[in-house]
Formats: C-alpha cells, structure tokens, sequence
C-alpha cells in the first residue's frame, strides 16, 4: 500500500510586527494558535487578543455569570503564558452569536482601534475537516464577520461614528489567517513554543474539567494535529492556516514620471493617487518631493531615498515592475493605467 501524498503548507510571512487575534471563545485560540503566537510575541512582535464572548456557556454544570468570571481569568491566564498582554472581552452572548453588521461594527472597531497587520481568526468554513466533523455557529459567524471588519476598518465610510477620539479608519490589515481550517495553505513551525503552547491551554483547567470524564490530555490532544501539520512543513510540530490577503494594506513603491521621486504608500492610496492621475491629469509631486500640499493631496508617507528601487518607467506608458517579495510590488505609473491590477 502506498501512504497518501501529502500537501505542502507554504511558510507564513513574519514580516509584521502586530497581530490582532479574533475569537469567539475563551481556549479557541489555545487549540492549535498558542504556540505560533508564543512564537511570535518570542520574536519581538505584538498580539492582542479580542473575544467576542466570555464562553459563558461553555460549562455545563456552572451557571453563565459564574462561568463568565472563570473563564476570563482562565483567558487572560493562558494568554500571559504566551506573551500576550493585551486581552478584550466583547461580551456578546456565547452560543447565539449572528453574523451580521452588529457584529462587523463591533469588530471594525476594534481593528481600528488596534491597527494590526495580521489579523488572526478561528476556522470559519462548515466543517473542521472538509467533511463530517461540523464547525460551531460562533465560529462561522466570528470568522466571517471578522475577515469583512478587517476590510470594513479601511472604509471611512462605513461605521463612520466610530472615528473620533483619536480612532481613524485603517487599512494596514494585510492578510487574514483562519487557524485550523480544512482549507490551509499556509503554516508556521511551532517545534520550539510547543511547550508553551500546551501550558497555555492547560490554563483553562475549570473548562477542560468539565469535558467528557475529566481525562483530557491537552498534549496527547495538541500534538494529534501539530504532527501532521509539522510534516506538511518539513518540521516537528506546527500550526496551519487559510490566508485572506487584503490588496489595501499591501506596501507598494511608486515611482513618479521620470524625475525619479519615489514615494512609499499604501496600495490604496497608491490607487487613489493613480485614479486622480488618470482623471484629471494631475501631474504629482516629483518636483518638489515632500511639499505639504503634495502629501496631503496624494496622502503620501515619508519619501524613499532615490537609488532605493530599480527601474525606470518607459516614457509615455507603464512598465510591469518586477516583484520585490510577498505582500510587495513595485508601481511604476507614468500613465494612467490601473496599478491596482499588477497588486498582488
Ligand atoms: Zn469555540
């Protein structure tokens, strides 16, 4: 008999340094997301944790308030053993959570609020397994609501009210990760923080009490999935995930006209500033880089020194840039054809 091939998962990019995750439940992200998170806030990075409710439900024989008070210690517990110090309770209601603008609202908020560049969330397609084994209702809706938030949180226009106070749009959300969906693509070694890992999930001891006879094994039962996800990478243990990527938070490099001005922007702004371009013929700052009036009409950041990048655009026409990474690309308009087609 021969084994059955098995897919490769492709490397995650670590090249962000925060990351907000989305749950519905206290120990959602303690199923399998812990020891990439302990990972990363290992390396420098910062998670926060958002829970859309406080799973007070979630155990049978103690009654909601009770549950609730439990298991957000528990929560912020097992996030300290992975790094993580900022922990969010919504307390929308467990079990009978809607998706839908409520909660859309709520979540764009916080994104806006938190300004990630990775946005980390449960499996939310039907099934755990692309068969038989049925996702839960909260998951589905806080999977999907979150990955509409992570895009809504751009749109100045959409929960406008939420924009005072220092709160502004953000577009920066670059890819959405749904940990543990039967769609994975994309993983991370978690050899090194599976440890952690474990003990992060053992934190909830009152709810894993409360399953089945009491003999759960939190390392029996991680290292059943880390295992086989760690062979789809080549490594011991790890940890998968479905990736969303979000063209509007994309980094991108504009080179203008021929005078060699190089700006760095965001790839919507980029798209803005090349819609103007196109419409009314407007010719954009490479004269006077860094001019007030320049940066605020094409909300431009801070310029990139000129010799930073390569290549020169054609006259009168647009040049396909080559690709400088992931998540990267390099515009070079001097006309006004659609860059936002060459984004990846
Ligand atoms: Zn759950």
């Amino acid at each position: 008999m021969t084994e059955p091939a098995v897919t490769p998962l492709e490397p995650l990019t670590e090249q962000w340094q925060r990351a907000l995750a989305v749950v519905a439940h206290p120990d959602d992200l303690e199923f399998g997301v812990a020891a990439a998170v302990a990972r990363w806030t290992g390396q420098g990075k910062q998670v926060v944790y958002c829970l859309v409710t406080s799973g007070e439900a979630g155990i049978d024989g103690l009654a909601p308030e009770q549950a609730r008070r439990v298991r957000e210690q528990e929560q912020r517990a097992s996030a300290a053993l992975v790094g993580v110090d900022t922990v969010e309770f919504l307390g929308l209601p467990d079990g009978i959570l809607e998706y839908g603008v409520p909660l859309r609202r709520a979540l764009a908020e916080v994104v806006r609020r938190h300004r990630p560049e990775i946005v980390i969330t449960n499996n939310f397609r039907d099934t755990w397994d692309g068969a038989y084994a049925l996702n839960q209702a909260d998951h589905i809706a806080t999977g999907r609501a979150t990955l509409d938030a992570a895009r809504d949180a751009g749109n100045r226009w959409i929960f406008p009210e939420q924009l005072t106070d220092g709160v502004q749009r953000w577009d920066g959300v670059r890819e959405v990760w749904a940990a543990g969906s039967p769609q994975a693509t994309h993983g991370v070694d978690v050899t090194a923080t599976f440890a952690q890992g474990v003990e992060s999930l053992r934190a909830h001891s009152a709810y894993l009490a409360g399953l089945g006879d009491g003999g759960f094994d939190a390392e029996e039962f991680l290292e059943g999935f880390a295992r086989p996800i760690g062979t789809r990478l080549g490594v011991r243990y790890g940890s998968a995930f479905e990736v969303f990527r979000c063209s509007s938070g994309s980094p991108v490099v504009i080179l203008l006209g021929t005078s060699g001005a190089t700006w760095r922007a965001s790839t919507s702004d980029g798209f803005r500033l090349a819609v103007k371009m196109s419409r009314y013929g407007v010719r954009l700052p490479q004269q006077r880089p860094g001019r007030r009036g320049d940066r605020r009409r094409g909300r431009l950041r801070r310029p990139v020194p000129p010799g930073r990048t390569s290549g020169e655009p054609r006259s009168g026409g647009v040049t396909r840039p080559p690709r400088i990474g992931a998540g990267r690309c390099h515009l070079t308009a001097s006309s006004g054809r659609d860059p936002a087609a060459w984004c990846p």
